[in-house]
């Protein structure tokens, strides 16, 4: 049984193909992958300059399809049931695992990152990867729910109560996605920096209060001088991002990094220490999936006003292309269907 397959080949390069269909294996279900996200990670892997992956690999960690065939021992899937995919697998048997702490096992690795990923007609995984699609989320849409559970991850770290005011840095979707979160978990004041106005609109439309284009130094340097945070997310990653982070906290403040620099970065731990700041980081969340799929089910998160092109899977090098040659316009581009 044949599989289509795109694959990355090379720096920036994509190519199409043809593979076997593994069959499923004692405890995994191949899914006919039907929405495939793509991610500012894939792009990253592409480049060459992640540090991990290596090509040829069909990539693809945002993903979303149907149960098509179940191997042995699986119990509960039935071919036809409509899935999304946590992509992080550990060794199942270290103290993290059994803890539940998957993506803290040293030996753990991801499916489009580290492992053949879903820029694949059809995928094998295992069944205990698999959630449940709410009737009223659609394929694209579930394809957020790994982007989503990551953000969701970091709100848990974070101590949040009802009137809090809390700053989001960085304007790609999971900063959309953290103005969502924030608003859902009681914060009465967010305010968003970004350097795209575009996507500052769709920011304030998903319960941003302020928006701040960071291109306009007196816009930025007003609202440093103004605010008082009792949180900031760095959902950006850099130098810049950081050192605004640790400016627009008031005293005892919490900063919460999630955005992942490409290199070491330098910071003011000064001020951090003056200030009494806490610092925490926040990867991979493996037991907030199910509460990540009741948010987006109850439309406490809405994913589909991020969702900006669509692009059938056979055209799923034209889909990269158009996400690496136009970042403003492209918030979350989408291959395959709805
Ligand atoms: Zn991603
Ligand atoms: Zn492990």
């Amino acid at each position: 049984m044949q599989n289509k397959v795109w694959q990355w080949t090379g720096p920036n390069e994509v190519t199409s193909g043809v593979a076997e269909r593994k069959d499923p294996g004692s405890g995994e279900a191949e899914i006919r992958i039907l929405s495939i996200g793509v991610c500012g990670t894939d792009l990253h892997i592409m480049s060459g300059h992640a540090g991990f992956g290596t090509p040829p690999l069909p990539l693809g960690h945002e993903l979303a399809g149907v149960v098509e065939r179940i191997g042995a021992g699986v119990a509960g899937w039935q071919p036809g049931d409509r899935v999304c995919i946590d992509p992080l697998i550990g060794c199942g048997t270290c103290r993290e695992c059994l803890a539940g702490n998957k993506h803290r096992c040293a030996k753990s690795g991801e499916i489009g990152l580290h492992f053949p990923g879903g820029w694949q007609e059809y995928l094998t995984v295992p069944a205990a990867n698999l959630y449940r699609l709410p009737d009223s989320v659609g394929f694209a849409e579930a394809t957020q729910a790994e982007t989503l559970h990551c953000c969701l991850g970091g709100i848990d770290k974070l101590n949040i109560r009802l009137g809090t005011h809390a700053a989001v840095i960085g304007d790609g979707p999971t900063g959309l996605y953290y103005v969502q979160l924030l608003k859902a978990a009681g914060a009465s004041h967010i305010s968003l920096y970004g350097m795209r106005d575009s996507r500052l609109d769709l920011g304030r439309r998903l319960g941003a209060d302020v928006t701040v284009n960071l291109r306009s130094p007196d816009a930025a340097a007003a609202a440093i001088a103004s605010e008082t945070q009792d949180i900031a997310i760095d959902a950006a990653g850099n130098e810049a991002s950081l050192k605004l982070g640790i400016e627009l906290l008031k005293r005892s403040g919490q900063l919460l990094l999630f955005g992942l620099p490409g290199q070491p970065i330098l910071a003011d731990i000064q001020a951090v220490v003056l200030k009494e700041l806490t610092l925490s980081g926040s990867t991979n969340a493996p037991q907030v999936w199910p509460r990540v799929l009741e948010m987006m089910a109850s439309g406490s998160v809405r994913v589909e006003p991020l969702l900006t092109q669509r692009y059938p899977f056979e055209e799923l090098d034209q889909a990269i292309a158009f996400a690496r040659s136009e970042p403003d316009e492209a918030v979350k581009v989408i291959v395959g269907q709805a």
